[in-house]
């Protein structure tokens, strides 16, 4: 690998862009991991040492590990881009709760869609909550290896292959890719097969890949660089100078630490002992930067809580945030340095972030709780489609108080908590069943809606 190139080294060029964040979204098991996992592997078996840097969160491949693995493809003379950084969890529930400035934190999205299963629930939430964001993206039609008669050609770019094929292989796959093309027309977009879309602006290229033999990675990388470049020229507006911005991806104890924050980090540079302004549970919190921590190099030995210790981190960057105070900080909420700005601006800022998700509720109604500000609002939305009412929305665990505001209700369809990826507080589980307060709690949010009218309609039926 050659040196980093000065021009397009993010430190030693000012002008240049910021590196892109790039989400990983579909249905489950259509392939999000894999890919992912491929990308991170076929990186790292370039074999150069900083192939690729572990983030908190997020995994960045420098623009010539991208080169180096997409060949003629990807001419790193050819962008300003310092590289791609991936999240590392991948599903729209990350993505969601990824939200900065009323829009989406990832610059680009995937969307996998497995070729041979085509569209399913999960991706059509998925493709909602791509177009509500106003987010560009490419589709991976995975799998492509499972075409029978295909021919896997292990870390190739498709384009060549993909013409090589035998006359029936070929016939299979083209019936599946343009199904999924059909979808995405039906849905709205205009997509077609990447090599024939011109300008990828409103047109969605659509990418076959393999995550299992690696083909067509190539091309997928090659046009995520290609929207990610056109995308940072012309639409954001970033000071990797300036105070530091990002998002709360989690809130966790660390040993030696206390509460920390896991953030991704858009915009700007975080300093050790920056004041900053983060969105809690009852408002934005003012604390302190103690510590700024990132996991050690892979080839170290290393457990899950080993940290080496930065003295500033620039955009675009995952990293673990150490601070006093930082109990009552919410996943999904904002975070910002001070730096040389009036806090109480900070401030209003924080808040008005804050204050961008409003759940409409009504005076009767179910309990909704989400682990994250970005999962209330997509669950508030949900409900919102489906006509059902909401009585209070809170992000955190599910506590007694929840089930003495849920038990109020007279309607047993409404007697109802709805939990997004909460736990609860032994105590809360004893007063369930005391209040007669049903709770349904799952990950995925069309699943809790289902769950919770099958449970409406049996109501119904008993009534009957
Ligand atoms: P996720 O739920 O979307 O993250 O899906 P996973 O990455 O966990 O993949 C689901 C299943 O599909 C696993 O058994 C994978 O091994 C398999 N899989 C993923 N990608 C491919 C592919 O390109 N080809 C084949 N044959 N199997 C794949």
């Amino acid at each position: 690998m050659p040196d980093a190139n000065p021009d397009t080294d993010a430190d030693a060029d000012p002008g240049s862009l910021r590196t892109p964040i790039v989400a990983v979204l579909g249905h489950v098991d259509h392939g999000k991991t894999s890919l992912l996992d491929k990308i991170r592997g076929s990186a790292v078996s370039e074999g150069e040492a900083g192939a690729i840097t572990q983030h908190i969160g997020a995994t960045a491949v420098p623009l010539d590990t991208v080169s180096s693995m997409a060949g003629d493809l990807v001419m790193a003379d050819d962008f300003d881009l310092p590289g791609l950084l991936f999240i590392d969890t991948p599903g729209h529930h990350s993505f969601s709760t990824l939200r900065a400035r009323g829009g989406a934190l990832a610059d680009i999205a995937v969307l996998v869609v497995d070729v041979n299963d085509g569209f399913q629930p999960q991706t059509e939430e998925a493709l909602d909550i791509l177009q509500r964001t106003g987010t560009p993206f490419v589709v991976a039609a995975n799998k492509i290896d499972t075409t029978p008669g295909w021919n896997p050609q292990p870390d190739a770019p498709v384009q060549e292959t993909y013409d090589s094929q035998s006359d029936r292989a070929r016939q299979m796959l083209d019936e599946n890719l343009y199904e999924i093309i059909g979808q995405l027309s039906d849905a709205g977009f205009s997509a077609d097969l990447y090599w024939r879309v011109q300008n990828f602006q409103g047109n969605i290229g659509v990418v076959p890949v393999s995550a299992m033999t690696g083909e067509g990675i190539p091309d997928l990388l090659a046009v995520l660089m290609g929207l990610s470049q056109r995308y940072m020229k012309t639409e954001m507006e970033i000071d990797l100078g300036g105070p530091g911005k990002g998002t709360v991806l989690e809130v966790k104890d660390e040993k030696g630490f206390g509460a920390t924050l896991d953030v991704v980090l858009y915009d700007g540079t975080v300093t050790e002992g920056d004041r900053i302004v983060v969105g809690g549970v009852e408002g934005p919190i003012v604390t302190e930067v103690r510590a700024l921590l990132r996991p050690r190099a892979l080839s170290e030995i290393r457990t899950e809580a080993e940290f080496e210790r930065l003295d500033s981190v620039q955009a675009a960057s995952g990293v673990k945030l150490a601070a006093p105070d930082l109990d009552d900080a919410m996943a999904g909420a904002p975070v910002r340095v001070v730096r040389g700005r009036h806090l109480e601006d900070v401030i209003g800022e924080v808040e008005a972030e804050l204050s961008e998700i409003e759940v409409d509720t009504q005076e009767q109604g179910v309990v909704v709780k989400a682990d994250t500000l970005g999962s209330l609002e997509a669950m508030a939305n949900a409900l919102r489609e489906a006509e059902i009412p909401i009585l209070r929305a809170e992000v955190g665990d599910v506590a007694p108080r929840d089930v003495a505001v849920a038990s109020t209700a007279t309607e047993a369809e409404n007697r109802v908590i709805l939990g997004f990826n909460v736990d609860v507080l032994s105590d809360a589980e004893r007063e369930l069943d005391r209040q007669d307060v049903r709770l349904f709690n799952h990950d995925v949010i069309y699943q809790l809606v289902e769950d919770y009218e099958e449970f409406v309609e049996e109501r119904q039926r008993e009534q009957q």
